[in-house]
Parts: C-alpha cells; sequence; structure tokens
C-alpha cells in the first residue's frame, strides 16, 4: 500500500526517534516513525532489572518527567518512561514494521519500503541506532547454541560455568550479575581493558569495578586475562592467555560482548557515504544539521558521532526545527 507524501519518515523508535517524533508533532510536520522492534527496542534488550549509568535529567524526554526509585532509573523504569511518552503525546510510531529500501525520487525526497507498506516522504531522518551487528569473534564453536551475543539475565546459569567474553561495561556488568547469582564465572578480558581506569577512554566504571573485585577477592569470580580465544565446543573454551599458555576451561554457557555495529545498507543504497571512525564507522555528515551528503536525508542517534542517550535526545530537537524551515521555503 503507498501513502501520501510524508514532510518526514524517521527510521527507529529508540530514544533519538522518539526525540525526533516529538519535535515533529511540535513543528506540526507530517511525521511518521517506522520501527523494526517495539518502542524503545534497545532499552527493551537491556538486561532485566539492570539500573542505567545515566541521571534522569539525561534520559527524559521532559524535564522532570522521568520518576525513578534510586538515583538512577532501571531498565524498566526507563522503558516504561518512553512507552509512556509515546501513547501520552500520541506519537505516529508504527511498531513491528521494518524499512527494508530506499530510493530517491525524481520529484525530489524518497521513497522508502517497509515490511508493511510503501511511503514518500520530503526529508528521512535515519535513527536506526548501532545494536543491529553484535561482534563476532570469528572461532570455531561461536556458532554453538550456548554462545550468547547478548546477556539477558543470569538466573539460567546458577551453579553453572559461564564465561563473560569483553572488556567493556556490558561484559563487566554481564559478569558481575552472574557472579552475584551463583553463576562459577569467568570474566575473559584483555589486560589493558583491565588495566584502563580513564572514563574518557571507556573505562570499567567504578561502580561496576567495585564489587567485580571484591567477587574476585571472594573467590566467587575468576579473571582470565587472554591473548585469543582459540575455539569454543560443547563443554569448554580454548583460550590463548596473555602469557602465550593455552588452557582450556571447562564450560556451559559463553556471552560474546564486544560491542555491535550499525546496519549501513540502506545508507549506502541512498548515496550516504560511510567513513572509519574508531572500532566502527559513522556516515558522513554536516556537525550543524546531521544532513547527510545526500540532500534531504539526515541521521541522529548512536551510529553518528553523538553518542549515548543523552546526545541522541538532544540532537533532533536541534536539527528538527532546521529540517521544518526547510521544507517551509
Ligand atoms: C546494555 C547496554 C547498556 C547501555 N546503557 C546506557 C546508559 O546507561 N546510558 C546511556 O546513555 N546509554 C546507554 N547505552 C547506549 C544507549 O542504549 C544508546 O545510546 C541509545 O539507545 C541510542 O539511542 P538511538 O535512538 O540512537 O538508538 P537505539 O535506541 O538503538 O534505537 C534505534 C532503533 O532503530 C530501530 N531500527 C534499526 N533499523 C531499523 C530499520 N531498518 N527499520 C526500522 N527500525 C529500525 C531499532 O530496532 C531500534 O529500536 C547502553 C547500551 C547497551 C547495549
Amino acid at each position: 500500500m503507498s501513502k501520501g507524501l510524508l514532510d518526514l519518515l524517521i527510521i527507529g523508535a529508540g530514544p533519538a526517534g522518539l526525540s525526533a517524533a516529538d519535535a515533529a508533532a511540535r513543528e506540526g510536520l507530517d511525521y511518521l516513525v517506522i520501527e523494526k522492534g517495539l518502542i524503545a527496542d534497545t532499552i527493551f534488550h537491556y538486561p532485566v532489572g539492570r539500573t542505567v549509568f545515566s541521571t534522569p535529567n539525561e534520559l527524559e524526554m521532559r524535564e522532570g518527567s522521568l520518576e525513578s526509585c534510586r538515583e538512577k532509573p532501571t531498565r524498566e523504569e526507563l522503558l516504561s518512561h518512553y512507552v509512556r511518552f509515546v501513547l501520552e503525546r500520541e506519537l505516529r510510531v508504527n511498531t513491528e514494521e521494518e524499512a527494508q529500501s530506499i530510493e530517491r525520487i525524481s520529484s525530489g525526497g524518497f521513497r522508502v519500503l517497509t515490511t508493511r507498506a510503501e511511503y514518500t516522504a520530503s526529508r528521512v531522518l535515519f535513527a536506526i541506532g548501532a545494536m543491529q551487528h553484535p561482534r563476532r569473534l570469528g572461532v570455531p564453536g561461536e556458532d554453538l547454541m550456548k554462545v550468547r551475543h547478548r546477556f539477558i539475565e543470569p538466573y539460567p546459569y546458577v551453579r553453572r560455568d559461564a564465561m563473560v567474553i569483553g572488556g567493556g561495561n556490558s561484559a563487566a556488568e554481564a559478569a558481575l550479575f552472574l557472579a552475584e547469582e551463583g553463576a562459577r564465572t569467568t570474566l575473559t578480558i584483555w589486560r589493558a581493558d583491565w588495566e584502563n581506569r580513564d572514563p574518557k577512554k571507556n573505562s570499567i566504571k567504578h561502580w561496576v569495578r567495585t564489587p567485580l573485585e571484591a567477587h574476585i577477592e571472594q573467590g566467587h569470580l575468576r579473571l582470565v586475562f587472554f591473548q585469543e580465544i582459540e575455539e569454543i565446543t560443547e563443554r569448554s573454551v580454548r583460550i590463548k592467555l596473555d602469557d602465550g599458555e593455552t588452557v582450556e576451561l571447562p564450560n556451559d554457557a559463553v556471552f560474546v560482548l564486544i560491542g555491535s555495529d550499525a546496519d549501513f545498507t540502506l545508507l549506502r543504497q541512498a548515496g550516504v557515504l560511510i567513513e572509519p571512525s574508531g572500532l566502527t564507522q559513522v556516515p558522513v555528515y554536516d556537525p550543524e544539521t546531521f544532513e547527510t551528503n545526500v540532500p534531504g536525508l539526515y541521521v541522529a542517534g548512536h551510529f553518528t558521532h553523538a553518542r549515548h542517550i543523552k546526545e541522541a535526545i538532544a540532537v533532533p530537537r536541534r536539527i528538527i526545527p532546521i529540517i521544518a524551515a526547510g521544507l517551509k521555503r
């Protein structure tokens, strides 16, 4: 089914897409959000019961509107906040509808084909986040059922040998949850990541590290410094340690938590240039307007240089009025 020409089609209903929808509604634009999963799907996939790192003022859609029992909200409080925001503002969000292709049309604007419909829009904002492709180790055994690239909760692993591989906060946090709930936990990490204490270089947050260290001291959690994972088998993981020795550790479950990357397929299809940035890639865009090299096609959120929720919310508030002004001209 083909719809009439929209002013703005927003792809993704994470914090960036929702902030954009809110700003578009305030500007009186004819907009629609397409979301392949649920409202705030990335947050829906955070570990159950997790307390987020950020404070309410960095996460909320309106000042003072995010209520949390403690200083920082849980996954559930944050998710509820975003869902209620959509419901109360009656934002136009279609969930479980995935954008599958995009093309520029001769009259200006874009045609976007989704799993349910075809849309034409004068402007398109990609707010797709960077969670589509969890990074893989690329080792034999990584496709075994016991290997996960996301951590949801610790309870299936009580009294089992669980290994977490990774050096960031997601890995450290998963290891902590597992150790706290009685899994025989091993955190397999590069020494440089464990010894990194610089918050600007993504060091493990101190409120995660301190209890982790206590669990290590009490013998509930083992730290393994490694060079390379060689193979994962049904019953074990073979690892080359950082001193060059190879060991085989008994194992029931493996969590590979080494980051994830955005899916740039649609952006590339539309002609957007993508450039390397650190370990990942980002689209090329104007730092003021967030318009890409393709006129009328914008980006916002975690797959740009403006990462994390605070910026994912702030950027659309700045750029939607610019988009609206351009449409009125
Ligand atoms: C475990 C974990 C913990 C985190 N903790 C924090 C924290 O404490 N504080 C913080 O600031 N940040 C945290 N982050 C990062 C934070 O989640 C992101 O910065 C935030 O979600 C970015 O918002 P976004 O809207 O840019 O992207 P996302 O929230 O990822 O939203 C993008 C949306 O686009 C949808 N989508 C993608 N492709 C398509 C398509 N083709 N069609 C339709 N829909 C599509 C996705 O389903 C998704 O819902 C954490 C991340 C993880 C994984």
